[in-house]
């Protein structure tokens, strides 16, 4: 078979999204099922909606359009607030967008009415992780015009954490959140379908707190995918955290020296790297490099280690593996690395199971 690939188990991924929907539904939290690290991918997202995801969500218009094009069935909510010159897309091609700027919502509006469309916004409170985010005391101006807006429908408020700053999605946040949801329904006589609270860091939340507030809505992408929680990159428990497995081969094993010899300047990645002799080793080259993945965020299942990489090449220490040309390693792969490799085209996706 084809590598360098990466291999995609289907099943552990349903597992994942039912065991989420599960665990979050015993709180009536509903999962938005976050397709940005599969790039879209169809059919993972379907293993989503089959288990039951009604709302896809995607920081790229792109990945979007490939799962409507893949006969996809769900909802599609843009992560990423609009940019201004992809407006129009926006509203064709997705039920929700989550906004933090008025110019951008108008713009919004405008193509709402022309097509003909009621387009649904989430409005981005900012709560301190200082990614996007309207800031608490602009929020009552920011709603008083939006429900002015021709063509756009204003179903709910949500936040995001531990993505720029890293500042926990905790009780207090969360509260806050909750009442500034309960204080626009009361001051505007709305009512508010979505406050979506967070991502993958708010598990711990989730699980310490006895209340958890207006809160029904969290979007999940590496707690499905990868079986984790994104504040400390805790395993949670009864899911699968290997649904993803990098397999790559070896062009060329030989004996060779462990430190580089001649005249010392700049590697491919502009470092001057220091060497320690440590004799003759079994060397080996993986078809695969840096332009692929990154190489820093994945680890061999094998018993060998990585000596370093270029952009197309990664050289490990192969004396305890002792592998042969042909043979292949496997890795699993921490959240950067996989974003890459499942967006990267020169990496043949193959689902199993
Ligand atoms: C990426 C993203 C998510 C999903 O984050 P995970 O940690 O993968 O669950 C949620 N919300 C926004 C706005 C995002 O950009």
């Amino acid at each position: 078979m084809r590598t360098p690939r990466i291999d995609i188990d289907i099943r552990k991924i349903a597992h994942n999204t039912q065991q989420l929907k599960k665990f979050y539904g015993t709180k009536k939290i509903e999962i938005t099922g976050v397709t940005k690290l599969i790039g879209g991918n169809p059919k993972i997202a379907t293993v989503l909606v089959d288990n039951g995801i009604q709302i896809l969500a995607d920081s790229r218009i792109e990945n979007i359009k490939r799962m409507i094009k893949g006969g996809v069935q769900a909802q599609y909510l843009l992560l990423r607030t609009p940019s201004l010159s992809q407006v129009e897309e926006v509203v064709i091609y997705t039920d929700i967008s989550l906004n933090s700027e008025l110019k951008i919502l108008k713009e919004l509006s405008k193509y709402a009415v022309i097509h003909h469309i009621i387009h649904k916004v989430v409005l981005m409170v900012e709560l301190g992780d200082l990614r996007e985010g309207i800031m608490p005391l602009e929020i009552d101006n920011t709603v008083k015009e939006v429900l002015e807006l021709k063509g756009i429908n204003f179903i709910g408020i949500g936040s995001n954490f531990a993505c720029y700053g890293g500042i926990s999605p905790d009780i207090n946040k969360m509260n806050e959140l909750s009442s500034i949801a309960i204080h626009l329904e009361n001051k505007f006589k709305i009512s508010l379908t979505i406050i979506s609270g967070g991502n993958s860091a708010n598990y711990n939340w989730f699980q310490s707190s006895k209340s958890i507030g207006r809160i029904n809505n969290l979007r999940l992408g590496e707690s499905i995918f990868l079986g984790r929680e994104a504040l400390c990159r805790k395993a949670i428990p009864n899911l699968f955290t290997d649904a993803f497995t990098l397999v790559a081969e070896i062009i060329e094993t030989k004996i060779k020296p462990s430190k580089p010899y001649g005249e010392v300047h700049q590697n491919a990645n502009g470092k001057i790297k220091k060497f320690k002799d440590k004799g003759e080793m079994n060397r080996g080259i993986l078809a695969i490099g840096r332009q692929d993945v990154a190489v820093s965020g994945i680890m061999p299942k094998q018993n060998l280690s990585i000596l370093g990489a270029s952009s197309d090449h990664i050289v490990i220490d192969n004396t305890k593996s002792n592998l042969k040309v042909g043979d292949t390693v496997e890795f699993s792969l921490k959240y950067k690395a996989l974003l890459r490799v499942l967006n990267s085209s020169d990496i043949t996706k193959n689902l199993i199971n």
